[in-house]
């Protein structure tokens, strides 16, 4: 490891060790910077292993895993009296957590760069004041500290003591009854736990739709199916009030002129989350914040030069790989400023891990509208295609974007079984600047669900005549 230049204690400091801290100081180490990382949480591992990704999906794989037990009845089994254990299903969960926030403490401890266990903030442009009383000098930054869920939009919602994201991974037991606020990721992932577990679910959502930022027709496709499994969904909604009735909790909305009361024993709380950089002091060093997010440019610096941001709390994404990928480029370029390297979104992924997964790569439907872009589409359904009808996956459909005159594949969308991992065929294709024709023209085994992209791939190439 080098010294650090300058007088300074060291060559990079990383305020935030979740995914995006650690893989900025694992690559900044590895090229010979002498690297500190500041890590303020109670846990250590980061969101996506303590209380994100990680523990969510455990879950929701526990509760595809029972909905099948409880559903086989098409294939000719008979599970009359399929039951759960929920200590049980949250032990598992936990157990797996342990292992991997283990593993996330033992690569920060390794000794290939220092770990200092402390809330960081700036005292000036190029020193950290801790709060163990140390204070710490570095040449560069990454600020990496995360995303903190949002504040709510009523006051009263928090009278309610509800479950947000955080405390309902730590239930004990199950409600009976549950109203959702909110209808992204977050929300849907929940509701549809909850309602394979039996509790009586109602999603109340602002937007027309479920994920609202994606095409209409892929949140529709995931909104019957949530419907068929028992979920009261209300979408295009207004909060007005929440208040206690009873020993049950209330929460009042208009939807279509109307106002309506929802009742259930609890209520989980997904309005969203916001980057988490309220203590830092910028205000100190000028590092610029817009709509309460870091800014930065393709490089993850921010309007101070050796300053650096990655992962949620610059904002507008969310996605674990997405903050890797963010620290990583902000190391290289802290460490080869000859060699810079810039984000490329691209290939934007989003996942949702529902049943039907929906999942997205590249341009959507809605995207082009708003930038312009244009483009030809084909889909096709899982109710027509061999490997899904095996399966009884009869939900949803792909659908593929190209280029008018190339063909050139520029987006990706799939509502159906394994969606998550079936894009990745997408995003392969993408990153090599596949076109439909070569994409049909490649072989897929059959029968398997990955070949039901030859179909939107097939309707394209016949149209796009090269
Ligand atoms: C319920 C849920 C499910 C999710 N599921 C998925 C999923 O399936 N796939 C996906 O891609 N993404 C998912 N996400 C999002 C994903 O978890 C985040 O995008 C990702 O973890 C962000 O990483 P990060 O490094 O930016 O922040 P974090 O991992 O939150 O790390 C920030 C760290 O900074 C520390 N810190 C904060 N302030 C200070 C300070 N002042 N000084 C020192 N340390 C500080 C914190 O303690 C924390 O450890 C999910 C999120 C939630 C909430």
């Amino acid at each position: 490891m080098s010294a650090a230049h300058d007088n300074f204690q060291y060559d990079f400091a990383v305020i935030g060790g979740g995914s995006g801290g650690y893989a900025a100081a694992r690559t900044a180490s590895a090229d010979g910077l002498k690297t500190v990382v500041i890590e303020g949480g109670e846990e250590v591992g980061g969101l996506c292993i303590l209380r994100g990704c990680m523990p969510t999906k455990a879950l929701l794989y526990a509760a595809e895993v029972l909905h099948l037990a409880s559903h086989a009845s098409p294939w000719g089994i008979r599970a009359e009296e399929v039951s759960f254990n929920f200590s049980r299903v949250m032990a598992r969960k936990n157990a797996l957590i342990k292992e991997f926030a283990e593993f996330r403490q033992a690569q920060l401890a390794s000794g290939k760069f220092a770990f200092i266990r402390a809330m960081a903030r700036f005292k000036d442009p190029h020193t950290l004041e801790l709060s163990n009383g140390q204070t710490l000098t570095a040449r560069s930054f990454l600020i990496s500290t995360g995303s903190a869920i949002s504040p709510s939009p009523l006051p009263q919602i928090n009278d309610l003591h509800g479950l947000n994201s955080d405390t309902a991974l730590k239930l004990s037991h199950l409600p009976k009854s549950l109203l959702v606020l909110g209808g992204g990721a977050v929300a849907v992932e929940f509701a549809q736990f909850f309602a394979r577990f039996g509790v009586r679910v109602t999603l109340i959502q602002r937007s027309p739709n479920i994920l609202h930022e994606f095409d209409s027709d892929v949140a529709e496709a995931l909104e019957t199916v949530l419907r068929r499994e028992g979920i009261t969904l209300y979408t295009g909604t207004k909060l007005l009030d929440a208040r206690r009735s009873g020993d049950r909790k209330e929460i009042v909305f208009e939807q279509n002129g109307q106002t309506v009361r929802a009742h259930a024993d609890e209520v989980l709380y997904a309005l969203g989350r916001i980057p988490n950089i309220g203590s830092l002091g910028l205000d100190h060093v000028g590092v610029e914040v817009q709509y309460g997010r870091i800014s930065t440019n393709p490089r993850m610096q921010t309007s101070v030069p050796h300053i650096y941001a990655a992962g949620d709390c610059t904002g507008l994404h969310e996605i674990v790989h997405i903050a890797i990928q963010q620290g990583e480029v902000a190391a290289q370029n802290i460490a080869h400023p000859d060699r810079p390297r810039s984000m490329d979104y691209r290939l934007l992924t989003e996942i949702i891990f529902t049943e039907p997964q929906v999942a997205v790569v590249g341009l959507t439907e809605k995207r082009a509208h708003v930038r312009n872009i244009p483009y030809q589409v084909a889909k096709y359904p899982f109710n027509d295609h061999g490997k899904s009808l095996i399966m009884e996956a009869k939900d949803g459909f792909v659908k593929l974007l190209a280029e008018p005159l190339t063909g050139e594949i520029l987006g990706g969308g799939c509502v159906g079984p394994v969606g998550g991992e079936l894009i990745h065929e997408i995003i392969a294709a993408m990153a090599k600047r596949m076109t439909v024709h070569e994409l049909a023209a490649m072989p897929h085994y059959h029968p398997t669900l990955a070949e039901i992209w030859t179909y939107p791939a097939e309707e394209l190439a016949e149209k796009i005549k090269k």
